[in-house]
């Protein structure tokens, strides 16, 4: 079980990577590996017979499946910006908070059920489903099969893809869904709460009773699964995820990482507060903090449902992105700290300027990569102390240009 979690959140983590980070180069749109589709189906679909999926299955859904052009489009595509919170969280707006209001007073009878098996809060279950498929709007539009098989085929992600592809095929030899409705992301995210098919495999749960586990129609399903799902990464329905705290004026930022994890009236004795400037909770929650835009933007204690959704989905935005949203289903207001009217995008080519010139400048910020992983972010700190501005280590132009008058 505990593999299938790495894999999944390995999966995402590369989809992530894959949207937000990588160069701009133009990349091959061609598929690698050195056989043709044709004999590597051949191949694979003898392995996928003695798995135990059935010869009917296979013919259906294999016979005929080419390679499809788009995913390897977007397989392939790179961003040109780095990711930024401020555009991120406008995926928390007006029309999904509404929305979701509306359908956790609809759904709430079953939710309340779903709560009390699983024991996850229905205001997140409604928040995943908002942020995934937009309340059920988009599955992605790719048929599941042909979009695996084109990623199985090709050399890049082959390995994970190809347990994708048998464990999809599996599901439709089980009956659980038909050929033609197995709808899902470029990348076989499925359904209303957009599993992969070994989540689904291991998490997918029948709640409604008709004997088969479908999270495409059936939002009994579409809510255990989400659920069931949760639950065995450790969710806490007695606890929230976080919320957005005021830090002290000389607050240290390299205390703001997932690294650093402290009870939270650890954080209260650190001056630490309420947005509001009132007293933290007094509760022994182990905490980290976080300050995704830097220290001009908002702060963050998260907890340890944060790191459960982080499991979901490898993105610290898209954690806060699901706490958050749910929080403003009960009537919570928006995040304090705004945007500031002069906030600059961040291209990956500036971020890999500002790699290069920390490296001529001595400080260690490694390979020049368009990435911001730990080392750069301690580079970034060590200059900024050197420079006596704060030290968040994020990324900015401002950041670019005092670099460009040294
Ligand atoms: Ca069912």
């Amino acid at each position: 079980m505990r593999e299938i979690v790495v894999t999944v959140s390995h999966m995402r983590l590369l989809a992530v990577y894959a949207v937000l980070l990588i160069g701009v180069f133009g990349a091959p749109s061609s598929l690698a590996n050195p056989h043709n589709f044709d004999t590597w189906l051949a191949n694979f679909r003898l392995d996928a017979l003695r798995s135990g999926i059935s010869e009917e299955t296979l013919r259906s859904a294999l016979d005929g499946v080419k390679p499809r052009p788009k995913v390897v489009r977007k397989d392939r595509s790179q961003a040109e910006f780095t990711q930024s919170y401020w555009r991120y969280m406008e995926r928390v707006n007006k029309r999904r908070i509404d929305k979701g209001k509306e359908l956790l007073i609809k759904y709430s009878p079953l939710l309340k059920r779903v709560q009390a098996r699983y024991g996850v809060q229905p205001r997140f279950l409604i928040a995943f489903w908002g942020l995934e498929s937009n309340y059920g709007s988009t599955f992605g539009g790719h048929p599941v099969i042909p979009s695996l098989a084109t990623l199985a085929y090709d050399n890049r992600r082959a390995k994970f893809f190809r347990v994708q592809l048998l464990a999809a095929l599996k599901i439709l030899d089980r009956g659980d869904i038909t050929l033609d409705r197995m709808i899902g992301s470029w990348a076989g995210a499925m359904g209303h709460v957009q599993f992969i098919p070994s989540t689904y495999e291991s998490y997918a749960v029948d709640f409604d009773g008709d004997g088969r586990r479908d999270i495409w129609h059936s939002m009994a399903d579409v809510f255990a699964s989400a659920a069931n799902y949760l639950s065995s990464l450790g969710w806490n329905d007695k606890e929230t995820w976080g919320r957005e705290v005021r830090l002290p004026a000389d607050f240290d930022f390299s205390q703001a990482s997932l690294s650093v994890r402290k009870p939270l009236y650890d954080w209260q004795q650190a001056g630490v507060r309420r947005i509001t400037g009132g007293k933290l909770p007094n509760v022994n929650f182990k905490t980290s903090l976080l300050i995704p835009a830097g220290h001009r933007g908002p702060a963050f204690a998260v907890y340890g449902n944060f790191r459960r959704i982080m499991r979901w989905n490898r993105s610290i935005l898209y954690a806060i992105s699901v706490g958050h949203l749910s929080d403003r289903f009960i009537g919570l207001g928006p995040i304090s700290v705004r945007r500031p009217a002069n906030d600059k995008r961040v291209s990956v080519y500036m971020v890999k300027e500002i790699q290069a010139r920390l490296n001529q400048r001595g400080f260690k910020a490694g390979k020049p990569d368009g990435v911001i992983g730990k080392g750069s972010r301690a580079a970034i700190r060590a200059f900024q102390k050197m420079k006596n501005v704060p030290a968040d280590g994020y990324v900015t132009a401002d950041l670019l240009e005092l670099l460009r008058k040294e």
